[in-house]
């Protein structure tokens, strides 16, 4: 019998799993439900040992891409069938995935399921915010350089406030009341419905992701092109013409919302921040430079200090590794738009790279001290030469 098809639907001696479905198969008896108890030793035996054998030395999965960690993989291998051991990698990791799958659902299954719930019960106010259609969302001028579509184009309705912060109008005032509306509508009934929603991120308590109220295929679009046309230009070091991936979502400021936001760095290529209103003072952004993961808490240095007001309708765009934060909007409400920008190609390079020079300031001095030492011992190197021959 095949090693590759018997243990994954039926047992090595041809019996069919005892259950079918979602609770078919089994790490342990222990996992199943109670009810199912009578059968566990039966697949137990079937999928995979009821006891782990301590003398098998398991594969590392450390280098795999996976849905789990590598570690459940080493763990999960001491308790594979005798006749699986001797099997590739591969072959296991599809065994064990397998199993795995039926108990926990991936990070992608769940959000799929969470955003269907609410695609299927929650009611749009402006379904035309839903589909992308640039000459209703959009102000002509930021239109007239998409379409013009070069660097000339973009510097024209582009200020560069401060080294690698681009400000410009982008968004129409209807756009951006539509959406205040909609995010509202949508809180209405999270309140309402008492939905149990998930936050943008892990520093906010207050705000909407919109990827995941239906808006996932319109920012797609936004992110393709009328992010991405302009990345490419500014931003080509960090994957700025590769952007293929983005986390799409509102916050909002104001004295029963969050107040401020702490300095950080976003998991981002490159972030849009775009102000869609309301009526607010304070609220300011403020950056003080580029640095990559391993330098992030690396000194500040005067010249990188920049602070940036909103303007309801302007976008703000930045390297998503530009440390920033928001001071506390003193009064009013203020709600931003906010496109975290991701090229899943930039990040599978990012994962080998040590040196981040072309973007990071703080690799770029370690980097010249790097060569300013390498140029000085190569002097002494000369020196000792001539002096050599000299005697
Ligand atoms: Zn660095």
């Amino acid at each position: 019998m095949s090693h590759h098809q018997a243990p994954r639907r039926t047992s090595p001696d041809g019996r069919p799993n005892p259950t079918s479905g979602a609770q078919s198969g089994g790490i342990s008896g222990s996992m199943n439900a109670e009810g199912q108890q009578e059968a566990s030793p039966f697949y137990s035996t079937d999928r995979l040992l009821l006891n782990p054998n301590s003398d098998h030395k398991p594969d590392n999965y450390e280098d795999l891409e996976l849905d789990f960690s590598p570690l459940i993989f080493s763990s999960l291998e001491r308790y594979l069938p005798p006749n699986l051991l001797a099997e590739t990698r591969v072959v296991k990791v599809d065994y064990m995935r397998d199993i795995l799958l039926r108990y926990y659902p991936t990070k992608l299954q769940k959000q799929r399921e969470y955003r269907q719930n609410i695609v299927s019960n929650y009611q749009p106010l402006h379904r035309e915010l839903y589909t992308m259609k640039a000459e209703d969302f959009f102000v002509p001028l930021f239109l007239e350089a998409i379409n013009t579509n070069t660097e000339q184009g973009f510097r024209n309705i582009i200020v560069e406030p401060s080294p690698g912060i681009f400000t410009f109008e982008m968004l129409q005032p209807r756009f951006c009341q539509m959406l205040l509306a909609e995010v509202e509508n949508f809180e209405n009934w999270v309140d309402e419905t008492k939905f149990k929603v998930i936050r943008p991120n892990t520093m906010n308590k207050y705000g909407t992701v919109l990827d995941d109220i239906g808006m996932e295929t319109m920012l797609d679009k936004l992110v393709e092109n009328f992010v991405c046309p302009i990345s490419k230009v500014f931003f080509p070091e960090v994957g700025g013409s590769t952007l293929d991936a983005h986390h799409g979502f509102v916050l909002e400021y104001g004295f029963d919302r969050d107040v401020q936001l702490g300095f950080h760095v976003d998991d981002s290529e490159v972030t849009l921040n775009v102000c869609l209103g309301k009526q607010f003072s304070g609220g300011e952004l403020f950056f003080r430079g580029v640095r990559c993961e391993k330098h992030v808490n690396s000194e500040i240095r005067s010249e990188e200090c920049f602070d940036y007001s909103h303007v309801p309708g302007c976008a703000i765009l930045h390297h998503g590794h530009h440390r920033h934060g928001a001071r506390a909007t003193v009064s009013g409400h203020r709600i931003n738009l906010l496109l975290w920008c991701r090229s899943s190609v930039f990040r599978e390079l990012r994962k080998h790279q040590k040196d981040f020079s072309s973007w990071c300031r703080e690799c770029q001095r370690e980097k010249r001290e790097r060569q300013h030492r390498h140029a000085a011992a190569t002097k002494l190197e000369l020196l000792r030469g001539q002096r050599e021959t000299a005697s």
